[in-house]
């Protein structure tokens, strides 16, 4: 199939592009189009037009006293292989590796996955372990929100249409933490089954998790953290008990809907396992 015809944008700056977005009705961004390409391929999808923000800058990967920010046009390759983004943002190297292939992974953006809201997106699990914010921009000005906050149905994050990610800011790793990310998939380029992302603080003895933050893809509808899962952790050493308790308690309460090939149970029992792993590998490397 052939996408129906549509205006094409190429503003010169980050304004311009609000603007276009303001007033062109129907305006979509354009950024890596690994999603909004295929979807107007095959006619999933229409737009009126596209306003391409892909060379616009926004990419890169700063960090400083208050979190580490990443620019919304940093692609998934620049995180996956840059020496200073891997240093920066080890938990988002790893996760990254497993989104499709590296064709996509040379293209696809942070902010177009973040602004897509994947119910099984790596970097939200990532985001939510990593205590990220969004960072907002409109021609009617600036706003940020949690990430916690930012998705509370699959691909329906709280993004006006009008609105473009400009970055997303993440908390530094507390001192002493360890993170990993795991993630079960039927094939390596697939969408996960189940995913997770965990970053855990011993206490000063390093015998037990004082801290711990699990980002879970495949559990609930979308991306989640489970209060449950993670008291269940604290004050606890993560031997094979805590890990069976943790996946048990993880599969106990799938909230995800599920689809005709992969039930809800399978998932969040899926979403367990890919838990309980992140969490023995992540006190493994914690110092
Ligand atoms: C074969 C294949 C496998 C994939 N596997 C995975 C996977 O395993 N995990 C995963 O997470 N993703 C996967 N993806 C999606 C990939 O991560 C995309 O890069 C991502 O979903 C969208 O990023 P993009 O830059 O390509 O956005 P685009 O496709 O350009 O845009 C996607 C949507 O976001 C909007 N948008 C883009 N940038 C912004 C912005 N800055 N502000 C506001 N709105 C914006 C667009 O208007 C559009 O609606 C896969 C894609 C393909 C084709």
């Amino acid at each position: 199939m052939q996408p129906r015809p549509f205006e094409y944008h190429s503003p010169s700056s980050i304004e311009e592009a609000l603007e276009l977005l303001a007033s062109v009705p129907g305006a979509r961004l354009l950024a890596g189009g690994q999603s909004l390409v295929p979807a107007l391929n095959v006619g999933e999808q229409r737009v009126a037009a596209l306003v391409d923000i892909s060379e616009l800058g926004l990419r890169g990967v700063t960090a400083g006293d208050d979190g580490i920010t990443v620019g919304a046009l940093t692609r998934h390759r620049d995180l996956e292989l840059g020496e200073h983004e891997r240093a920066a943002l080890p938990l988002a190297a790893e996760a990254v590796r497993h989104i499709g292939n590296p064709r996509v992974r040379n293209r696809g953006t942070f902010g177009g996955s973040v602004a897509l809201g994947h119910p099984l997106s790596e970097l939200a699990a990532v985001c939510l372990a990593q205590g990220a914010e969004v960072s907002i921009r409109s021609a009617r000005g600036a706003r940020s929100v949690a990430f916690a906050d930012y998705l509370d149905q699959p691909f329906q994050p709280r993004l006006e249409p009008d609105e473009m990610v400009v970055a997303v800011r993440l908390d530094q790793r507390p001192p002493g933490s360890g993170a990993a990310f795991v993630e079960i998939a039927q094939r390596t380029d697939d969408y996960a089954l189940g995913a997770a992302a965990a970053i855990v603080v011993p206490d000063p003895g390093g015998e037990r998790i004082a801290e711990v933050r699990l980002g879970l893809v495949g559990a609930a509808p979308t991306p989640t953290r489970l209060d449950d899962a993670e008291r269940l952790c604290l004050g606890r050493a993560p031997d094979d008990d805590l890990l069976t308790e943790l996946r048990e308690t993880i599969a106990a309460s799938p909230t995800h809907p599920g689809d005709p090939f992969v039930s809800s149970a399978y998932r969040a029992r899926i979403a367990g396992v890919a838990a309980a792993r992140a969490l023995a590998a992540a006190w493994a490397r914690a110092e």
